[in-house]
């Protein structure tokens, strides 16, 4: 993470309330270079891929140089699907949230041409959307880029691939002389190049290096999963790894607080870590979590700096890292005083394409994660709960309980098998989840690499997908978008180990 704050990049006052309304702590390495330079205007090109923060990375800056007043489109970003368009005009209206008066557009091919051009008609300072269908305004008249400030090419090597490279060098080339331009793109093929070289003349380039770094004795797993079904994903990891000390990486001071209640709620022994803690408090947690007063802590990026606890068995990547450094940085937490450790790496689907990043900058592979069946859960669970019973089986007011449920058997003639029945149910009464009565529901699959994609011959920009597909494509909370729904379920097998004490998901 970078060492100088949001408020020493020279952000507008507006955006950067928005900004720590958010909550992000500190600018990503990617927004650290960005910032600077498109602040002063320049031309920038970023290799960076989704996850780094690259939409804060441009959408921040671009925001500070507009005049917010002015209701006509002042910045312009293409983005290769439908889905990246929403996300990034949602990020926009997020990022924009203190100005008065102001309007993001989402423009797209798919979607009726009479809603965007009620909008456009109505003014909006922020257009984002698909080629094609840019084009197709442009052409028609019914958007116009003569107050254009800025222009940006998110993920330009996709709209390659997806065959849009003519629509977008054609909206270049009717953009104003003196606008300023940013292209980001994960790779930069020969096109893309030639692309910058036109329209990007004396470009600030922007990559995020980072050196390989072999990770000994720290085992590497990765789980697809959708954004939504990630906090039953990560309930069902703690549940079956045999963790002693875990701490759980997410990107915000408020998911630290946010995802540390809801585990707590669920039984365990866990408190957050995040820049908005004193020193003392601070200390405090990670004393806490050496002596096993806690057993995990959730941890921004920044919190967890240096920390070093032996007992860490675990160190799960909730929220993917925003660069390879910091992926290196988290799971060093583990592995500690020669043990072993074990890092979980959660992703969603747009994030996938950091796999082979992180694979290389760590130089070892990560294995697939699999969570176990519901079958085999619900058999871990049934013997869990045999074992919990049978420990009270010595409990020193067993005598007494059972003279006492005699008595009321004998009282209401009931068998003494409906009695224990019955009060297991009040058990169960008390607090749900703790009979492993019911399956628990098996969570979606996701693949672990993108699905192909059609290019453009298969229709216009933008309308290759009628719509975000079921399971959905929008990468993460936050201004990042929302979650996804399901797909079939599939096989899972149980990861090795010793159960820990059961923890329950029923009141998920
Ligand atoms: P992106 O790479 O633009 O898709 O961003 C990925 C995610 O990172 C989004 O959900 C953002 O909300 C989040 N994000 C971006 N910048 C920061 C930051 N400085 N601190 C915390 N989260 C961030």
């Amino acid at each position: 993470m970078s060492e100088l704050s949001f408020a020493e990049l020279g952000l507008d006052p507006a955006v950067l309330e928005a900004v720590s309304a958010i909550g992000y702590e500190t600018p990503t390495p990617i927004q650290a270079q960005c910032i600077p330079a498109l602040l002063a205007g320049k031309h920038l090109l970023g290799v960076a891929q989704t996850g780094t923060g690259k939409t804060a990375a441009f959408a921040l800056p671009l925001l500070s140089r507009i005049d917010a007043s002015v209701t006509e489109p002042q910045i312009l970003v293409l983005a290769p699907t439908r889905e990246l368009a929403i996300q990034v005009a949602e990020a926009f209206t997020s990022y924009a949230a203190k100005f008065r008066n102001f309007h993001v557009l989402p423009i797209y091919g798919g979607q009726d041409f009479y809603p965007q051009i009620k909008g456009l008609r109505r003014g909006a300072q922020v257009i984002v959307g698909t080629p094609g269908r840019m084009l197709d305004h442009l052409r028609k008249g019914t958007l116009r880029l003569g107050n254009l400030k800025a222009l940006v090419l998110d993920e330009a090597d996709e709209m390659l691939r997806m065959g849009f490279i003519d629509d977008v060098e054609a909206i270049l080339a009717k953009t104003p002389e003196n606008c300023q331009r940013a292209l980001f793109s994960a790779t930069m093929p020969p096109q893309i190049k030639k692309v910058a070289q036109t329209y990007l003349r004396d470009a600030v380039e922007v990559k995020i290096e980072s050196e390989t770094r072999t990770v000994e004795r720290i085992a590497q797993f990765v789980l697809p999963v959708y954004a939504e079904r990630k906090l039953d994903a990560l309930t069902r990891i703690l549940e079956v790894e045999p963790i002693e000390g875990a701490i759980i990486f997410v990107r915000t001071k408020a998911e630290t607080t946010l995802l540390a209640e809801k585990l707590s709620a669920r039984g365990h022994a866990v408190a957050p870590l995040n820049g908005d803690l004193n020193q003392r408090q601070r200390e405090q947690t990670v004393e806490d979590l050496k002596r096993g007063k806690k057993d995990i802590i959730v941890a921004t990026d920044v919190a967890a700096r240096g920390l070093d606890v032996p007992r860490i068995t675990h160190v799960i990547n909730y929220d993917v890292p925003y660069d390879t450094e910091a992926y290196i940085h988290r799971i060093g937490r583990t592995g500690r005083a020669g043990r072993e450790g074990k890092a979980i790496l959660l992703v969603t689907p747009r994030e996938r394409s950091w796999l082979r990043t992180l694979e290389r900058a760590t130089n070892s592979p990560m294995g697939a994660y699999e969570l176990p069946s519901p079958v085999e859960l619900k058999k871990m669970r049934e013997e869990q709960f045999e074992t919990q019973l049978l420990g009270f089986a010595e409990d020193k007011k067993l005598a007494k309980s059972m003279a006492l449920l005699d008595e009321i058997a004998e009282r209401n003639e009931m068998d003494i098998a409906m009695v224990a029945g019955a009060l297991a149910c009040w058990m169960e009464a008390m607090q749900p989840g703790s009979l492993p009565l019911e399956q628990p529901e098996a969570l979606p699959v996701v693949s672990s690499t993108p699905p192909p994609r059609r290019d453009r011959k298969g229709g216009r920009p933008g309308e290759f997908r009628k719509g975000p597909p079921k399971g959905g494509y929008k990468g993460r909370g936050g201004p990042g978008g929302a979650g996804a729904r399901g797909k079939p379920p599939g096989k899972g097998g149980k990861p090795a180990g010793k159960r820990p004490p059961r923890q329950s998901d029923a009141k998920r």
